[in-house]
């Protein structure tokens, strides 16, 4: 029997179709069967993502995907790992939405102490966003914000304590 499918320009595949199927080798999978097309595939990924949110386990992955799609174990185990990189991907996608609404929302509130004059809030709000942002604070900040020695006073004798130890070394 000849390939069922029909080439990019629209006439039918001259090829064989595989003796169990009804397409070629290249328009069909090792069956004969034809080949998912790439819209189908990313249902099926995406079908799979969900099992696995859902929390099923490979094997019963796998006895769903035979049974739907009729795949193999290893063409299950290939829209396994697709299914991993969707959901890696959105969850990288919702961490970056979530981060610069945070970046919007820091801002803001810097521009609204600003006015204020509240230079104190200011800073707290900069120091929250460097944190968002990835950016790392001096050790000795952290130091004194974690005291809550952020009054010049606090300052200052933090600041000859720590120097007081360099001088002993
Ligand atoms: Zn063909």
């Amino acid at each position: 029997m000849r390939c069922n499918a029909k080439t990019l320009k629209g006439s039918r595949c001259k090829k064989k179709a595989h003796s169990d199927g009804k397409f070629c080798a290249h328009h069909g999978n090792k069956k004969g069967n034809l080949k998912p097309s790439n819209a189908e595939l990313k249902i099926r990924y995406a079908t799979v993502a969900e099992m696995l949110i859902k929390g099923l386990t490979r094997p019963e992955i796998l006895r769903h995907v035979k049974e739907i799609w009729s795949s193999s174990e290893a063409t299950a185990d290939n829209y396994i790992s697709q299914a991993n990189n969707i959901i890696s991907e959105s969850v990288k996608k919702d961490l970056d939405s979530l981060k610069n609404l945070a970046i919007a929302r820091f801002t803001d509130l810097y521009k609204r102490n600003y006015t204020i004059q509240d230079y104190r809030e200011c800073r707290q709000v900069q120091s929250e966003l460097n944190k968002t942002l990835g950016i790392n604070e001096p050790k000795k900040l952290d130091h004194v914000s974690s005291d809550k020695s952020m009054s010049p006073k606090g300052w200052e004798s933090w600041y000859d304590r720590d120097r007081g130890k360099e001088d002993k070394e």
